[in-house]
């Protein structure tokens, strides 16, 4: 058992940044070229200059035909937060495609004022939607030793949100589930599957999470954590169901991002328009400049601290990067929006993480310390200071 994300011990040693973004070399599973620019850069040059789109609408166009109910049963899961991406493709697969989607929603572990509204307004705009809420008390648990051994709290809500389209899938007999973009192409990480339409199965486990969920049940339950009795069925929502199965079934995983270009702030501008998305009342959300991404849950903002802490660079680094890579920015700019808000410390929902997770101020501090590295961050007069930065 150690206080360290796995993920970090693969880090390259020398950190270098990006030529044309403003991403570093610590993203795991990101990769850089002779000429020092990065794979979610060399990806969206493709992105933007050399893939057919309407090519890839057609393709789109036959996937929905194929799997396209004809009396209004749901034909397609749309794992959907009501944040701007997801409600995106809903409403497109609804009223651009004629399909129809059942939303599934797994809780975030607090939700914000705005992230609830955001959600009830997008299911007043025409959409059939389940919330999946886990067992508070379970979830608290999982949360706490994700955020207390991989400096990620998320670790566990990831695999609900992974896990719970497939299982609604089962449940109305849907083969079709479609996800956003595939991370690893958009944001950088491994290029291997850059040209696949959706996940491999045998890929989940490696890419999504650092830790098996056996393992972290075990150190829940060694720390205490866990309530005293519970079954294996109080983990159900966590686990994807049984691989052999769904590829038996033949339900498909896609992601819109394969068959239709990938720009975050055209999603916000038709979310805005078409399911009621608002933004973030409070102004730019901590960390970075941005008002407009995952605003429904308080806790999100310490999942970018940790990253900040974990590999160097912060929220303000990935909406950046995207936003130059994307032309809307340009990498001067990007860079001293960097300087300005990358690993600001989420002092709103302090109070309320460290509540829900059951950690003193001062235990979150010695957690969060353990996560630094010597190659990342050097102590200057009791502070710590990036040892190199962009
Ligand atoms: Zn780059």
């Amino acid at each position: 058992m150690t206080n360290i994300d796995p993920q970090q011990l693969l880090l390259p040693k020398e950190v270098i940044y990006c030529k044309k973004c403003v991403m570093s070399n610590q993203r795991p599973r990101i990769t850089f070229n002779d000429e020092g620019v990065c794979s979610a850069c060399t990806y969206s040059e493709t992105k933007h200059k050399d893939v057919d789109w309407m090519h890839k609408k057609k393709l789109f166009e036959e996937l929905c035909n194929k799997h396209r109910s004809s009396d209004g049963s749901y034909d397609v899961i749309v794992p959907c937060s009501g944040g701007k991406d997801s409600s995106t493709i809903a409403h497109r697969l609804k009223y651009e495609y004629g399909m129809h989607p059942l939303c599934v929603t797994f809780s975030p572990p607090i939700y914000s004022e705005i992230g609830w509204k955001n959600l009830r307004n997008f299911i007043d705009s025409g959409f059939d939607h389940v919330l999946v809420t886990p067992n508070g008390v379970i979830n608290r648990a999982l949360t706490k030793t994700g955020f207390v051994h991989l400096g990620d709290h998320n670790e566990i809500f990831d695999r609900g949100v992974m896990s719970t389209p497939f299982q609604f899938a089962l449940k109305y007999d849907v083969k079709l589930v479609m996800y956003g973009e595939n991370g690893e192409a958009e944001y950088g990480g491994t290029s291997r599957i850059n040209e696949l339409p959706g996940m491999p199965w045998d890929d989940f486990e490696k890419i999504y999470y650092s830790n098996g969920l056996d393992e972290l049940i075990d150190i829940a339950n060694s720390m205490g954590y866990l309530p005293k009795s519970f079954t294996d069925k109080d983990f159900d929502f966590y686990r994807m169901p049984d691989i052999d199965k769904l590829d038996k079934l033949g339900i498909e995983m896609h992601w819109f991002a394969f068959y239709h270009k990938w720009i975050p702030q055209g999603n916000f501008y038709y979310a805005a328009t078409h399911t009621g998305f608002e933004t973030n009342p409070e102004g730019r959300m901590e960390g970075t400049y941005s008002k407009y991404a995952q605003l429904d849950d308080l806790t999100d903002s310490f999942l970018y601290y940790m990253m900040h802490v974990k590999y160097g660079f912060g929220r303000t680094t990935s909406d950046a990067a995207h936003e130059i890579r994307d032309g809307h920015i340009t990498r001067e700019e990007g860079i001293a929006l960097v300087r300005r808000y990358d690993g600001e410390f989420p002092l709103r929902s302090f109070k309320q993480f460290l509540t829900y997770i059951d950690v003193t101020s001062t235990e979150f501090t010695e957690i969060v310390d353990k996560f630094r590295l010597p190659h990342i961050w050097k102590k200057v007069n009791g502070e710590w200071k990036l040892k190199n930065s962009v």
